[in-house]
């Protein structure tokens, strides 16, 4: 999911449940991803279900819920900034 800040003021971007917080310069994006280990790809959602991610925009500040069970933040350009991946089940393949 792209997160841009057309503003002329920095953003804080938050990212629940892990509570963490980045700032967004103005006029550049992020990229969030999350990963879900559901066998069968659905997301628990949060109050609809299959929802990967719910939005909360306030005055200054976005903050994302993400229903999977990792995050990876990133720039527009690929580079990774942030990741709470211990839980990925993208990199720690069950075997
Ligand atoms: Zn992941």
């Amino acid at each position: 999911m792209l997160i841009s800040n057309g503003g002329e003021v920095p953003l804080e971007l938050v990212v629940e449940p892990w509570a963490d917080s980045h700032r967004i310069p103005s006029k550049q994006t992020c990229v969030v991803v999350t990963h879900s280990s559901a066998a069968d790809g659905s997301w628990p959602g949060t109050l609809r279900g299959d929802e990967p991610f719910q939005v909360d925009h306030r005055p200054d500040s976005v903050v994302v819920w993400a229903n999977g069970d990792c995050f990876h933040l990133s720039d527009a350009d690929g580079s990774v900034i942030y990741a709470a991946d211990w839980h990925c089940p993208d990199q720690n393949p069950v075997s």
